[in-house]
């Protein structure tokens, strides 16, 4: 694309003289970091000056200083990256970036940290359409296309290239200068906002993306030249497992942004559960923690051996998952995809995504409702050999087209929010779309354990089934919406998840099960940090990773 064309202005909105007279680069750079303060940072100066009166002289001294420092920040941050032919294609792409950036964290109230931007990254064209809607539109045309097209109009001065430099050189001190002199005068309250509100330098707009997508990076190529780290390497079959003579079939549900507080068995005022309350032998597990506020960080982390307890994102990613161990003791593994990807956990392993098996009548635009996970899932289970587990990856309640996530026999709750952008629905209207979207989940649920219990009975097969979400959701308390939020500040709704168990009468009876001891345990707090071991005990498969205390059935087994 001509990208001078694209930016030429019609006549009534080309500059007026006074602009006409050639620009320093510098002093382009300054007046975008200026725009940026007034345009892209709302929320970050509404949070940084929360609980200043206007009426005390040092709130406006603490408030100039900070949006001096930030001003001085964009600057060294543009002074550093943009030059020469690359200086108005970078700062237009900035322009936008900033505009769609300062749109997501006004708008839902999300943090633009590594872990977010590692999300926003990974995410398919289904999912990011759904984010696409008027006020993003409006966004970035008001403070990202038509500023930016200003911008490309501005004229340049042209320096000699020593002189371009030698300059460049003194603004950037200057910058850096001003910097640190706004950091010494204002010291102590800002050290303290920024040691007690860490989240608050994530808000700094574009220069939070810039970072954010820096660290991920970074992050990749280092693990892209490191080979996965195979772990578990002892693992074997267990003595109950060698000598079964009925096969296993566990299916692991991993869900999907769905919260324990709307969670129909965990007391919530209405019945979201409706079909799992009637299933005789369901254990529900009503305190259990996720390990992360989104999907990127939750998932590899609940397939690994050390999760939230040790939190350590580059060896999570680095090695193998709980899926590669139990392959390597036997157990056929299966990975059924309704979401985005499996982030890394069934790498080399097999693996099928629904929106390629296109089951009739569940898919459309490339999104498939849940029940599509259960398509083709009777031959599936009747395939394996000795012991198996499918994982069956949900779309669940993935925001925010909560509505988009249930077929309309499940449109119970009324009036449920039809609209992509939140804002457009009162609270009542976001919160019967997403219970409604968690009805269906129920739907799906029940249906599965159905499944595995005609299993059961018609195939001399045993057969278990584990749901889990991944991480639960805001619906707009303290103005907070959608998930992902730093895990130090994130509130509990995104925290806690559901998680159920069910189990045949035979693999109950062979594993000496007592389910009323399980009962009792799922009373307690539990937290993905379990799932590791949990599914090791259950598939006896032994290995030195495998902790007995973090183990949710050991204490429960009949001698
Ligand atoms: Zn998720």
């Amino acid at each position: 694309m001509n990208l001078s064309a694209f930016f030429a202005l019609p006549a009534p909105m080309r500059l007026p003289p006074s602009w006409r007279r050639s620009w320093s680069a510098e002093g382009l750079l300054l007046a975008v970091s200026v725009f940026w303060l007034l345009s892209a940072n709302d929320t970050f100066l509404h949070r940084a000056l929360e609980g200043r009166l206007p009426t005390q002289p040092e709130s406006w001294l603490f408030g100039s200083t900070l949006a001096l420092a930030q001003v001085a920040l964009h600057f060294l941050l543009l002074g550093l990256l943009c030059h020469g032919r690359a200086l108005r294609p970078l700062l237009a792409l900035l322009m936008l970036v900033a505009a769609g950036g300062a749109h997501f964290i006004d708008a839902f109230g999300v943090c633009l940290d590594a872990s977010m931007l590692r999300n926003a990254l990974r995410t398919d064209p289904a999912e990011a359409g759904e984010l696409i809607g008027p006020a993003l539109l409006a966004s970035l045309l008001f403070k990202g296309v038509l500023p930016a097209a200003l911008m490309w109009r501005v004229p340049l001065r042209r320096l000699p290239f020593w002189r371009a430099l030698g300059r460049r050189a003194l603004w950037l001190l200057g910058a850096l200068l001003l910097l640190l002199a706004a950091i010494l005068i204002e010291f102590r309250p800002l050290s303290s906002m920024m040691r007690n509100h860490r989240d608050l330098r994530y808000l700094v707009t574009p220069a939070n993306l810039v970072w954010s997508t820096g660290s991920v990076l970074a992050a990749d190529l280092r693990g892209a030249a490191r080979p996965r780290q195979p772990i578990g390497l002892d693992a074997r079959p267990g003595p109950a497992m060698a000598a079964r003579t009925r096969p296993l079939r566990v299916v692991l549900v991993v869900g999907e942004t769905a919260r324990a507080a709307n969670w129909g068995l965990n007391g919530h005022a209405r019945q979201t559960t409706p079909e799992l309350a009637a299933v005789p032998g369901l254990i529900n597990f009503p305190q259990t923690s996720s390990c992360g506020t989104n999907t990127e960080v939750s998932v590899p982390c609940m397939f690994a051996p050390v999760g939230r307890r040790d939190y350590d994102e580059d060896r999570i990613r680095g090695s193998e998952s709980l899926l590669h161990v139990l392959a390597r003791a036997g157990v056929d593994v299966l990975w059924r995809d309704n979401q985005s990807g499996c982030k890394g956990v069934c790498d080399g392993l097999p693996s099928e995504e629904m929106v390629r098996l296109d089951p009739p009548g569940l898919c459309a635009e490339g999104r498939c409702l849940d029940e599509a996970l259960l398509a083709g899932l009777d031959e599936r289970l009747a395939g394996a050999k000795g012991s198996g587990v499918i994982v069956l990856h949900m779309l669940g309640n993935h925001g925010p087209s909560y509505f988009r996530r249930y077929p309309e026999r499940f449109a119970r709750f009324q009036p449920a929010c039809q609209s992509d952008d939140l804002r457009q629905c009162d609270s009542t209207a976001i919160a019967n779309a997403y219970d409604n979207a968690l009805l269906y989940t129920d739907h799906v649920l029940a249906t599965l354990i159905a499944r595995l219990q005609a299993q059961a009975q018609s195939s001399q097969v045993d057969t278990a089934m584990i749901y889990l979400s991944d991480h639960g959701e805001s619906l707009g308390e303290s103005n907070l919406f959608l998930h992902g939020l730093p895990w130090a500040i994130a509130p509990e709704v995104q925290k806690r998840v559901p998680m159920v168990m069910w189990f045949s009468d035979g693999l109950a009876r062979q594993e000496r099960l007592d389910l009323d001891c399980l009962r009792r345990r799922a009373a307690q707090p539990a937290a993905h940090d379990h799932l590791f071991h949990t599914l090791l005990g259950l598939l006896d498969v032994r290995t030195a990773l495998h902790e007995p205390a973090l183990d949710l059935l050991a204490g429960c087994r009949r001698s």
